[in-house]
């Protein structure tokens, strides 16, 4: 196993995290087998906890498992399943430790951050690095992302632990990037100051890079670069100039300009094979049709959805059409901002706040017969407001808002699981669709695997109602409802998984390219332009 550790410098949200994705996606379209951890220096377990406004989406893996959203990148990247044991936090490294102390696993020792956890941080790297790729073979190379920003006090002992790694490993088989910025000044010059001090506090921890990526605004200059190389001593060829893109897939393709690969394959003693082009030549198409959709949330952040904005992405690539996003809040939704749209998706969401104006917006595209595709929360709420405004019970709503008549409730298979301390229905999940039905028509199949991660349910003393006024369930998992469509309207979908878990750029969600699809008809049905 080769390993490719990437750390960050100066600030955090440089895109790391896609820079990391982006080395794997250069090795894997040279047909190398890549694999992908993921480090979070924080104390919670888990992502699952935590406030997506704060900290953004967070991404549910096959295995249920809510992990940083940056395993989504590398999914999306890499087209591979990563599991939760490749998302490394410090809450489960010390949460191991203290239970093998519990247990007398040290026999009196005294327990120490070194060599405790920092061995405990390498069995981790270790482990996750061993895991199958989709369920196959193991990895060639792993690459192993340090979140968080070098000098921070929370990730010296992984740092730390990477060190001993790098003293073990033959420099073959193990490489050190660092991402850092690269300013540009109001003259237009690029500073590498940062730079020089970031490297400057990776060497006081006894790391030295191997290669630097440079993230700025502008390409980084040939003198700028031997600047940076003389001041830490990496190659000038090693020195990477990471310009800001509007297109993240574009990454791999710049990046390959900038010769990344040629040093990465010689680094690791890896023989340069030709590239596969497919990856290139997706991403550079040109867009010949162009589609507005509106999302109606109660975040004011993009990054709460991001697989969902990638997934629009990755439908608009495979129809040529560029998906531009109008986000509305939801709170103060004005009906007139979805007049001139060409598509209504309502996303996830938990709680209260925001959701009467969900419910607008989704009557608005069911009488209007404007392409309508709702996600989890989105399809809990298709089904109130089909029970409010067609069968007719003014008071539906769902358990998890309050009291009224609940036609969206907690299952009793779920209160099981409530507790015994579980809390969400998470991960894969096997869904039969109906045939004759859209769904069935997207998919082109009847048994399909998506990610939950919900805790309500369509209630069963309402599906026959429902039915009755003309939604259609058209996919289950047993006896709990999965997908809602309307026949007689042009494109109304909404599904309680969450197919943006699973999408990719080789690899587009049908949902959303049905949505996409029919936004796009929409659009030139009315003219719009
Ligand atoms: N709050 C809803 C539930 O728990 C929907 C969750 C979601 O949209 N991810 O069932």
């Amino acid at each position: 196993m080769k390993y490719i550790v990437v750390t960050g410098g100066v600030m955090s949200g440089l895109g790391k995290g896609i820079t990391t994705a982006s080395i794997g996606r250069l090795l894997k379209n040279r047909g190398y087998e890549v694999t992908a951890v993921k480090i979070d220096p924080y104390l919670n377990i888990d992502a699952g906890t935590m406030n997506p406004a704060q900290h953004g989406e967070v991404f549910v893996l096959s295995d249920g498992g809510e992990v940083d959203l940056d395993l989504g990148n590398y999914e999306r990247f890499l087209d591979i399943n990563l599991k939760s044991l490749h998302n490394i936090t410090t809450g489960k490294v010390y949460r191991n430790v203290i239970e093998r102390e519990r247990h007398g696993d040290f026999l009196g020792a005294t327990v120490q951050i070194i060599p405790h956890i920092t061995d405990e941080i390498r069995h981790c790297i270790d482990r996750a690095a061993a895991e199958g790729i989709n369920g196959g073979r193991v990895a060639e190379i792993c690459l192993v992302e340090v979140g968080g920003t070098v000098g921070d006090i929370e990730s010296m002992p992984f740092l730390e632990a990477v060190r001993q790694m790098h003293g073990e490993h033959a420099p073959q088989d193990m490489l050190l990037v660092h991402v850092t910025l690269v300013p540009v000044d109001t003259m237009g010059d690029h500073k590498t100051k940062p730079t020089q001090h970031s490297v400057k506090a990776l060497r006081e921890l006894g790391l030295q890079p191997d290669i630097i990526v440079g993230r700025s605004s502008e390409v980084i200059s040939p003198q700028t670069k031997k600047k940076i190389s003389a001041f830490t001593d990496v190659p000038v060829k090693a020195v990477v100039s990471a310009k800001d893109v509007p297109d993240i897939y574009q990454i791999p393709v710049e990046l390959e300009k900038e010769g990344l690969a040629d040093v990465v394959c010689s680094y690791l003693a890896l023989e340069n094979r030709e590239p596969d082009p497919a990856w290139y030549r997706l991403v550079s198409q040109e867009y010949t049709n162009r589609a507005t959709v509106a999302i109606v949330s109660k975040y004011g952040i993009e990054d709460v959805y991001i697989s969902i904005k990638e997934s629009l992405k990755h439908a608009g690539r495979a129809l040529s059409t560029e998906v531009n996003i109008r986000w509305l809040d939801a709170e103060t939704l004005d009906l007139r901002d979805l007049a001139d749209v060409d598509g209504i998706l309502i996303p996830g969401g938990f709680g209260q706040r925001g959701i009467e104006g969900k419910l607008r917006a989704i009557r608005y595209a069911r009488e209007n017969k404007k392409p309508f595709l709702g996600l989890c929360l989105g399809f809990q709420l298709a089904v109130i407001e089909y029970a409010r405004h067609v069968l007719g019970i003014p008071d539906a709503t769902s358990e998890e808002m309050g009291p009224g008549t609940h036609v969206i409730a907690l299952l009793p298979e779920q209160e099981e699981i409530f507790n015994l301390g579980g809390t969400m229905r998470l991960g894969n999940c096997t869904v039969t669709l109906r045939e004759d039905t859209m769904a069935a028509r997207l998919y082109g199949k009847t048994e399909i695997v998506e990610r939950h991660r919900h805790r309500y349910e369509v209630n069963p003393a309402f599906i026959g109602d429902l039915e009755d006024a003309g939604l259609v369930f058209s996919g289950a998992c047993r006896d709990r409802m999965e997908v809602c469509e309307l026949p007689d309207h042009p494109f109304y979908l909404a599904t309680q998984f969450h197919p943006e878990f699973r999408s990719s750029p080789t690899n587009p969600s049908p949902p959303y390219i049905g949505f996409v699809e029919a936004c796009k008809k929409s659009r030139s049905a009315t003219g719009i332009r």
